[in-house]
């Protein structure tokens, strides 16, 4: 039972599995052999596939330049590869492929290609989700579940970015911390339901104040907010703490049991840095912090500016 197996036999099993045999004469760029299961998988007759400028007509036009230049310069080079890309079927749709290539030389030249193409649009359909998946991952892990802003971990992360950037470029930096006022008798009066949908309806009109990308503005925690203001000057932060102030007022949501005001107002300490070498960017807060509690010491619903 030693036998070598017929050439009817290869051919069997070659066109019976899902690899699709091919192969190319380099000299000519003719198309020898390719199997005929290709039919199934893209539409296209296995006589359609005459010159491997069937080919590359067949690869996404995003891939094709690409591909063909890496799979030329493989195969000049005597070099075994492999390429994946989405191929063009019959009605027009794409079907990702995973072409593995074997180059046979003769005398250091390149005499013909001998592959097999693989449908791996499954494998690449999981690798999509998994990707969209883990996007969203990240997306989520720097959101605040309850308001949908910014979270801590993001403003930290952004905070040390932005600051390492101002003291490269010597820009100045402004903070704006915003803090509700009298929010625990705002819970004790209205319910700690109400008081979610009040951190709601502020964060809403918050992440619509400023339209500067670099802008961020994030829920620090409680019933505490930042914004973090690249490259602006003291200034300019400070008219913004005051309008941030007037537009939370005129939301106009009633509180029952502020000192103050017949509404839910805010008071907001304002910061703003060029950094130096031996600062860390907690100056910023810290000075934006002690600001804040100025603006509470004054009776609330008022901004304070270093
Ligand atoms: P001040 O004007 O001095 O800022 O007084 P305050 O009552 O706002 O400050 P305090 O720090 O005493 O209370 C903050 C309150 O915010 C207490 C806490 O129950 C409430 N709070 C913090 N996080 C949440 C939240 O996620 N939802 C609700 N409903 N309340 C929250
Ligand atoms: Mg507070
Ligand atoms: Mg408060």
């Amino acid at each position: 039972m030693n036998k070598q197996p017929t050439k009817d036999v290869y051919q069997t099993l070659l066109e019976s599995t899902r690899a699709i045999p091919w192969s190319i004469d380099w000299e000519s760029k003719q198309f020898e052999y390719i199997g005929p299961q290709i039919e199934e998988l893209l539409g296209w007759t296995a006589e359609s596939w005459a010159t491997a400028q069937e080919w590359i007509d067949r690869i996404h036009p995003d891939y094709k330049e690409e591909i063909t230049n890496y799979c030329i310069t493989q195969s000049e080079s005597g070099i075994d590869h492999e390429a994946d890309y989405p191929a063009l079927t019959k009605d027009g749709g794409f079907v990702w492929i995973r072409d593995v290539v074997h180059v046979v030389r003769q005398d250091g030249v390149t005499k013909k290609l001998i592959g097999f193409m693989f449908d791996i649009s499954e494998r690449k359909q999981l690798e999509n989700d998994l990707l969209a998946a883990n996007k969203k991952l990240q997306a989520y892990s720097y959101q605040d579940g309850l308001t949908g802003l910014a979270n801590r971990r993001l403003y930290d992360k952004t905070l040390d970015a932005e600051w390492a950037r101002a003291l490269r470029h010597q820009q100045a930096m402004s903070m704006i911390l915003i803090d509700i006022d009298y929010f625990k008798k705002y819970n004790d009066c209205h319910g700690h339901l109400q008081g979610d949908v009040c951190l709601q309806e502020i964060a809403r009109a918050l992440e619509n104040i400023t339209s500067r990308s670099s802008d961020l503005c994030a829920r620090y925690g409680g019933e505490e907010f930042v914004f973090l203001l690249p490259d602006i000057q003291l200034e300019n932060a400070k008219a913004l703490a005051e309008k941030i102030r007037l537009s939370i007022l005129a939301l106009k949501i009633p509180h029952g049991d502020s000192k103050i005001n017949e509404y839910v107002t805010i008071s907001a300490g304002v910061s703003s840095m060029i950094p130096s070498k031996n600062q860390s960017s907690t100056a910023l807060f810290d000075a934006a912090d002690k600001k804040l509690y100025e603006a509470k010491q004054r009776n609330r619903n008022c901004i304070a500016c270093v």
